[in-house]
């Protein structure tokens, strides 16, 4: 029986399920850095003098640009835990506004999307 060509195969499934387990190791792996980078500046500058203000503001910029990565990364892994969740249950592929089939090509591009490009596209559209 042939399914439509919006329905991903098994081979594709399992190459995705593959890429994002990969990512969700890799992202695992790139917060806990930060964070162990972040206890260790947090032990260096407790016995530091107080330095005067004149660097404080390149250093305010540096660690809003890192909290903003690590957001960013936080996100990302969520988003790939939650699809690696929907394999498990069979939800995966599926999008989880309006239930249609999410395009395979757009699963490979982005494996952890949740939602098919119109609700992608909506969802983003929003204030
Ligand atoms: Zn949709």
């Amino acid at each position: 029986m042939l399914h439509a060509m919006n329905t991903l195969t098994h081979t594709q499934r399992q190459q995705l399920q593959t890429s994002l387990e990969q990512r969700q190791t890799q992202l695992q792996q790139e917060l806990a850095a930060v964070q162990q980078e972040q206890e260790q500046h947090a032990e260096d500058t407790e016995d530091m003098p107080r330095e005067p203000d004149a660097n404080q503001s390149r250093d305010t910029s540096d660690r809003e640009v890192r909290h903003a990565e690590l957001l960013r990364d936080q996100q990302e892994l969520q988003a790939v835990k939650a699809a690696l969740q929907r394999m498990e249950d069979g939800s995966y592929g599926e999008c989880v506004s309006c239930g249609k089939n999410v395009a395979p090509e757009r699963l490979q591009v982005s494996p952890a999307a949740a939602r098919c490009i119109q609700c992608q596209t909506k969802a983003e559209a929003q204030p």
